[in-house]
Formats: structure tokens, sequence, C-alpha cells
């Protein structure tokens, strides 16, 4: 189970969700970042070899059986082009996964259009 991405949650140690996003599809207030979502550059993990700054990219994700304006939302289970995952989504919108989450997650994004 994962909760969806909106516009401003934040990827790896900084990174901020911007577009595309719903035009019309909000969770908790704000816009719900699509397949995609360009995050913003942001300071890479500090591992050795990691490069002081992780840039700009777009983030992946494909929550199983919804789409929302014809694309995957992104989830906390997200990940950007660098690697980071998605740390910050909606507490109480959830996709779940597998199976039972496929039947679920229609059922969301039915009541979600
Ligand atoms: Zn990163």
């Amino acid at each position: 189970m994962a909760g969806i991405a909106r516009v401003g949650d934040i990827l790896g140690p900084g990174g901020v969700l911007t577009a595309p996003f719903s035009p019309d599809v909000t969770v908790n207030g704000r816009p719900v970042a699509l397949l995609g979502c360009v995050y913003t550059a942001h300071p890479c993990c500090g591992i050795k070899g990691c490069p002081p700054t992780h840039c700009f990219g777009p983030t992946f994700d494909v929550p199983v059986g919804v789409t929302i304006n014809g694309l995957p939302p992104i989830t906390k289970s997200g990940k950007g082009l660098c690697g980071d995952g998605v740390k910050t989504a909606s507490s109480d919108v959830i996709i779940s996964g597998g199976l039972i989450g496929a039947i679920g997650g229609q059922a969301l994004g039915a009541a979600l259009k």
C-alpha cells in the first residue's frame, strides 16, 4: 500500500515534485503527481562517490490498476531517475498493490473520477 503523491511532496533528501500533475484531481487539497512528474535538484545521499547534487529528473511509478487523466499517479513507492524514493505522500489516500490491490485500486480510481 502506498499513499498518492501530490505536487510539493518530497523525493529523496529534498527534491520537490512539480509537474506533470492532474489538472482536475486533488488529494488532500493538492494536485496529484502523475507519471514522469519532475523533481527538483536536491542533495545526494552523501555516500562516497555520490555527486554533491542530484539534478532534476522524472519520477516513475506504476501502481496496479489505477490511472488518473490517463496516466498512473505517483505514490510513495515511486522512484526518481536518480534512484531516490518518494519520501512524502498522502497518509489517507492509498493505492494498495498486488491482485487485491488491483481490485481496490480500480475502485479508488473510479471514486477519484
Ligand atoms: Zn536523488
